[in-house]
């Protein structure tokens, strides 16, 4: 009836129901997503703190929805953790990463590191390893290029064998970064035990770091331990020269964020990376 048609449209309209109607749309539009081809992944460059030189670059990976446009990451990859997408979306990423590793080296470009995210549903995977070699191997590309971010909570969860499986990788020449540094649970535990290569410094503590002496001490101390264990350490989300200040001066070696530069499409990190090698 005209009445229960009203009554229906008045409680889809309420804003939680707006929400959860987006997230429907987005759920059923991510299932294509992958075929259609509407993924693309950017790079942000890493900078070396001593001579501002890009030493290495992150894979982020991009939405462009055929209606609603660009999509950034944080809008689908929880859900794409939760539906299991994110399993083939993972291995693309890694795939296009290693292809462009492969032609930029062959290109004579400079031979930087280049880090992928990976999700905690790709890690649970027990074929999570041998998805990598493949990659490595049917691409060509140089693996000692090739660094797994692992967040804490990534690797929280999973069971000795997968862990010991996927550390396995370091045979190949893989590194692994520790991104979002002292957000997660029980930090120091993985340094102490894990062959971990790359501490990134989460962005919440570089933020107010001009400041904020709480945030100074914290990044302070992240720095100094990391020395003492061998394992270089990553300043993200840097946006300012006080900032760039301060870490340098405290012996920080990677700095990566929007002072330097914003992600980027892969024509103008090839650019960028033409540029310096001259
Ligand atoms: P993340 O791994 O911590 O990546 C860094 C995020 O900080 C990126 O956001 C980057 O654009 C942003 N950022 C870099 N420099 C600055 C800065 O100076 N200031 C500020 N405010 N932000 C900065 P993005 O690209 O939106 O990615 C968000 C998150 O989505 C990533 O956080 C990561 O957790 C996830 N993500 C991105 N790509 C992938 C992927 O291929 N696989 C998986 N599993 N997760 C991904
Ligand atoms: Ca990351
Ligand atoms: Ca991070
Ligand atoms: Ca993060």
């Amino acid at each position: 009836s005209k009445e229960s048609g009203r009554n229906r449209y008045n409680f889809y309209s309420a804003s939680m129901n707006q929400k959860a109607l987006m997230r429907m749309e987005t759920e059923a539009g991510l299932r294509n997503a992958l075929e259609r081809r509407e993924f693309y992944v950017e790079f942000q460059p890493i900078m070396n703190a001593a001579d501002s030189t890009v030493v290495a670059a992150e894979a982020l990976v991009r939405w462009n929805h055929p209606t609603r446009g660009r999509i950034p990451p944080d809008q689908f990859i929880d859900l794409a953790e939760e539906t299991g997408l994110v399993v083939p979306l993972g291995e693309w990423v890694l795939r296009t990463v290693c292809s462009r590793i492969k032609t930029w080296s062959d290109a004579g470009l400079p031979l930087i590191r280049f880090s992928v995210n990976v999700s905690s549903r790709q890690i649970e995977r027990q074929d999570f390893a041998e998805i990598v070699r493949n990659a490595l191997r049917e691409s060509g590309a140089n693996s000692a290029q090739l660094e797994i971010e692992l967040t804490e909570s990534c690797l929280i969860r999973h069971s000795d064998t997968n862990i010991s499986d996927l550390f396995g990788l370091k045979e190949w020449g893989v590194s692994f970064a520790i991104d979002d540094f002292g957000t997660g649970y029980s930090s120091l535990g993985y340094i102490k035990t894990l062959p971990i290569d790359h501490i990134k410094i989460d962005r919440s503590f570089v933020r107010d770091i001009s400041t904020d002496f709480h945030d100074q001490a914290i990044v302070e101390a992240i720095i100094a331990m990391s020395q003492r264990l061998g394992i270089r350490n990553i300043a993200e989300g840097v946006e300012t020269i006080e900032q760039v200040r301060f870490l340098q001066e405290r012996g920080c070696e990677e700095i990566q964020g929007y002072y330097f530069h914003r992600p980027l499409s892969a024509e103008a990190l090839e650019e960028l990376l033409r540029a310096q090698e001259n």
